[in-house]
């Protein structure tokens, strides 16, 4: 039997307590990356939500990028939320003219894409990867895919007031990202599922 992965929470910014605490509750280890050092030996990373910007500029300055960048083009199993799904995109629009993205997942994102009124919102989202019982989506100025590319399996979309589809859950062999955040739910089945990947399993 394969003993439990080391999970890496990339912690410069953002919601990574919530995540820490999701992966406890999956019955594995969690390393805190707050360093590029702090990469070695996990088997897998979760980036999570925050401000993308904020996230790219710190890597930067920390001198992550570069470690991260090279980890991620390996194929380490990567599960990004929100700003972190932002950042595995192959391209970003509406995003600074300064920002980068590791370009891991073959598609372009749109950052912010659901518009002011409805900045947060919640929704229950049928998400067939993770089981039949609809998953509970909570969406805080949240990025769409607004295109997928060759590789990129839709996992589920959301119809937005104006009655665009897009997709909001996406995964590339992998790599998995979400729009919304699964780590403030209490239901821990997309957490376990990114976990069945880093396994092989999924
Ligand atoms: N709007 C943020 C960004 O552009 C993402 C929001 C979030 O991660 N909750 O990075």
């Amino acid at each position: 039997m394969m003993t439990a992965p080391l999970i890496g929470v990339l912690d410069v910014q953002g919601a990574v307590t919530e995540h820490i605490d999701a992966m406890h509750a999956c019955g594995v280890d969690v390393r805190r990356v707050r360093l590029a050092r702090d990469f070695d030996g996990i088997d897998g990373l979760i980036i999570p939500g925050g401000e993308s910007t904020t996230l790219c500029k710190l890597l930067t300055i920390f001198d992550m990028w570069n470690p991260m960048a090279k980890l991620l083009s390996e194929g380490l199993p990567v599960y990004g939320s929100c700003a972190g799904m932002i950042l595995l995109a192959k391209e970003v629009l509406d995003t600074r003219a300064d920002a980068r993205s590791f370009g891991t997942m073959n598609m372009t994102v749109r950052r912010n894409a659901f518009g002011r009124q409805v900045d947060s919102f919640e929704t229950d989202l049928p998400i067939a990867a993770v089981g039949d019982e609809p998953f509970r989506a909570v969406f805080i100025r949240a990025p769409w895919v607004e295109e997928v590319g060759e590789g990129v399996d839709v996992l589920c979309s959301v119809t937005d007031a104006q009655g665009r589809t897009n997709p909001v859950a996406v995964r590339q062999g992998a790599a998995l990202a979400t729009s919304f955040h699964p780590e403030l739910v209490a239901d821990r089945r997309f957490h376990q599922y990114f976990l069945s990947i880093v396994q092989g399993t999924a």
